[in-house]
């Protein structure tokens, strides 16, 4: 059992929502929370002391897009993510993991999730080989659009997410994607879509759905106008890149025009399908950093401003009153570094 109150001593950390680099960093943790974070000359210490000679101390990151079911909840954390958005699953296996993960000795990550994918009868993923039963649910006309929606959020769901996917069916029509972005929106919950290419992202931009999931999955490169529009909705894109198995060029492409556009990118992997590994992905962060992100940018697209986005209050940041999820690497050079890890705790308690 660890010490309710103890404070970890590291040779650096990134600090508060600005995650602000200090050297020779003190964090108190108290019952599962930061009590204060800061450079060792000025915090109290309490409790034993923990050191991680020579480690960076930074946020656990968030994993906004993942698929649970298919991996060990404890890999993902052990691998440095301490929450994760879970994008499809049958409700009666995703809710109660939600809920068990809502307990501060689960081992795994805190989860947040989707709930079901809503597609038109027959459409993806109804027919897709990687989902079980129940992973979809199907919207017939707009009339059903209130009604799949809130069967989503009454069971807690973050988001609802649709699919415009039309290599693997049929998809929705725009009069039953409007009505659904409509209900989402009128209960105060954002869209956000598997859209497969170009014709798709209109269809999705004229109906107000707020997110990608993934970038384009079709090798269409976006044209300027629709990255301006893109950022003139303020869509947020996951792009997921760490998922593809064939070429990436045009994803990093599009990826690296929509952030000098101003665009917002909150990183997430589809944990779950071939490619991405349980915990920081080492190709997911080198796609990223191809598309012109510094590595700062990644940790705060995987940490506070991820958190910001997803309105997770309680973590995101090394910062008094947040939880203590925390990870520990080698000091920050490169890519490497954040797959080299030292130490991860999940409320405070120290998973290794
Ligand atoms: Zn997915």
């Amino acid at each position: 059992m660890t010490a309710t109150t103890y404070t970890i001593r590291v040779a650096s950390a990134l600090l508060g929502t600005g995650l602000t680099p200090i050297e020779d960093a003190s964090v108190v943790v108290r019952d599962g929370r930061i009590a204060d974070a800061g450079p060792s000359s000025t915090v109290a210490s309490d409790g034993p002391e923990v050191e991680v000679a020579g480690a960076t101390l930074i946020p656990g990151f968030i994993d906004a897009h993942v698929h649970i079911g298919f991996v060990s909840p404890r890999d993902v954390l052990w691998g440095g993510v301490t929450t994760v958005r879970d994008l499809a699953w049958p409700p009666d296996e995703i809710w109660p993991l939600v809920d068990r993960s809502t307990a501060a000795d689960f081992e795994g990550p805190s989860i947040i999730a989707a709930g079901q994918m809503l597609t038109t009868p027959g459409g993806y993923p109804t027919r897709a080989a990687w989902a079980p039963p129940g992973t979809g649910y199907e919207v017939a006309s707009p009339l059903d659009a209130p009604k799949a929606v809130d069967r989503q959020l009454v069971q807690g769901a973050s988001i609802v997410k649709i699919a415009l996917n039309p290599p693997a069916g049929p998809t929705l029509g725009a009069a039953e994607l409007s009505a659904i972005v409509t209900a989402a929106h009128d209960r105060g919950a954002r869209v956000t879509g598997h859209i497969h290419g170009l014709d798709e992202l209109l269809k999705a931009l004229d109906a107000g759905v707020d997110e990608l999931a993934h970038m384009l999955m079709s090798n269409e490169v976006i044209p300027d106008e629709v990255i301006s529009r893109l950022v003139e909705q303020d869509v947020t894109i996951v792009p997921t890149l760490a998922v593809r198995v064939d070429d990436l060029s045009v994803a990093i492409e599009n990826t690296a025009r929509f952030l000098v556009a101003g665009g917002r990118i909150v990183y997430g992997t589809d944990l779950g399908n071939e490619g991405p590994k349980p915990g920081i992905d080492r190709r997911e962060i080198d796609a990223l950093h191809a598309a012109g992100m510094s590595l700062m940018d990644i940790i705060r697209s995987a940490t506070s401003s991820s958190a910001e986005y997803l309105k997770l209050e309680r973590t995101g940041a090394i910062a008094p009153g947040r939880d203590a999820d925390l990870v520990a690497t080698e000091p920050l050079a490169g890519a490497a570094s954040l797959t080299t890890i030292r130490g991860v705790w999940r409320r405070g308690l120290r998973v290794r």
